[in-house]
């Protein structure tokens, strides 16, 4: 078979490309290594891809305005989202999804795993896993295969620098868990994670409690049971997920003839590992570039061009962000006690929300500064 474009990978940065490609008349293959896979994800999506990629209201399984961060020695801020809401899904339920909007857009999507990429002629040679599907051509390859990118590896791509290890568990819903149903809630404490954070998701069914770490520094699994103990839990999950989060863009993420989105970019924002929107941006952006380039041979560097014009101010300043407050119980009981502020939480929920980012007015910045000295001084 001959494909004008080969999609590595149908999650959400892959099924969305494919749909875009094949909705523009070209052969587009999205190859999934696992129909059946469940992706380790808290599933927290913002109003603003909701909206942007008409996700609909049966798989957005709550939709929560009110959050509480918590601080290391227990202070608790409740904060509420006035102009929007986060979303939550379930991946196996996202996923297929958009993997179904796809093949209905007129992508072949097949099952198998990519084991093998080679140049040939003006494209590529594909193999997957004892020829579940037959080799193939493509003139073009997205890789879209998640944090251990088999495509970027085996097309030589930097290497993807910063990963996070992440765990999750599920828990059903009992009289003692139900009360974590309505909101959100996000712990900054060096005991559950030292460099990251601790969530605690609702979702329709169930309870998703995870956390977070850098890659080989910490053991996330006993991170974990301290942050289930923590809250106070004794019911037994009846699921554990985990895998790492690449939360730094690879130096490079184009090539003349290939184009990495999503996870096998690094394009997970750093200080909340939000992953899904970019994931599905990238893809868009991605498939965009690749029109223009496959019509009228434009560089499809162009894509990551426009991907960092539009975004590396966020990418930066959640680094600066996660740098100068993630580092000690001090700085995170400070970062919590400035959350208070109403400015902060209007701009946070702002920029989360749409990914944009408006600047304050002066007075307001000042003051948000001056909150932020104090707090750092007085160390809450
Ligand atoms: C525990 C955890 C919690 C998270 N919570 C959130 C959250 O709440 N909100 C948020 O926005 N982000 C979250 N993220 C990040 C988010 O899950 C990712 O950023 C997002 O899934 C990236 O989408 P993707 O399509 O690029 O990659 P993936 O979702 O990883 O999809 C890659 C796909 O490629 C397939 N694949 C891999 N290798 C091959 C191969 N060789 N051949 C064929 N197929 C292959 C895989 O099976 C998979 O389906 C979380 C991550 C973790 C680990």
């Amino acid at each position: 078979m001959h494909y004008d474009v080969a999609i590595i990978g149908g999650g959400p940065s892959g099924a969305v490309a494919a749909a875009i490609l094949a909705k523009a008349g070209f052969s587009t293959l999205l190859l999934e290594r696992n129909f059946d896979n469940v992706k380790p994800c808290g599933g927290a999506i913002p109003l603003g891809l909701i909206e942007e990629f008409n996700i609909p209201a049966e798989l957005v399984e709550k939709k929560l305005s009110r959050m509480k961060a918590r601080s290391p020695k227990g202070r608790v801020i409740a904060m509420n989202m006035p102009n929007g809401y986060v979303g939550m899904v379930r991946r196996e339920k996202f996923d297929r999804y958009l993997r179904v909007e796809a093949e209905r857009a007129g992508a072949v999507v097949a099952e198998g795993l990519a084991t093998s990429i080679t140049p040939e002629g003006d494209g590529f040679l594909l193999k997957t896993l004892n020829d579940k599907v037959a080799p193939f051509h493509a003139r073009r390859i997205i890789g879209a295969d998640g944090a251990n990118s088999k495509t970027a590896d085996a097309l030589h791509f930097p290497a993807n620098e910063l990963k996070v290890i992440a765990m999750q568990q599920r828990f059903k819903y009992t009289p003692s868990i139900e009360k974590f149903s309505n909101m959100v809630e996000i712990w900054f404490d060096g005991e559950v994670s030292p460099d990251f954070y601790g969530w605690i998701f609702p979702k329709a069914d169930h309870l998703a409690i995870g956390t977070g770490t850098e890659d080989n520094k910490h053991n996330i699994k006993a991170l974990q049971k301290r942050f289930v103990e923590k809250i106070g839990i004794t019911d037994k999950p009846y699921l554990d997920e985990a895998a790492k989060i690449p939360m730094k863009p690879r130096k490079s993420f184009t090539q003349e003839k290939a184009i990495l989105v999503g996870d096998a970019a690094g394009l997970v924002t750093p200080a909340n590992g939000e992953g899904i929107f970019f994931a599905m941006r990238s893809g868009k952006l991605g498939a965009l570039a690749m029109i223009e380039h496959l019509k009228n041979g434009a560089p499809l560097h162009n894509y990551e061009k426009e991907f960092r014009k539009l975004y590396a101010p966020i990418f930066f300043g959640l680094e600066v962000l996660q740098a100068a407050y993630y580092r000690n119980d001090r700085l995170r009981e400070s970062f919590v006690a400035i959350c208070a502020d109403d400015d902060v939480q209007r701009i946070t929920f702002d920029s989360y929300l749409y990914k944009k980012m408006i600047p304050a007015s002066w007075p307001v910045q000042m003051k948000i500064f001056g909150k932020n000295i104090y707090h750092l001084i007085k160390g809450s």
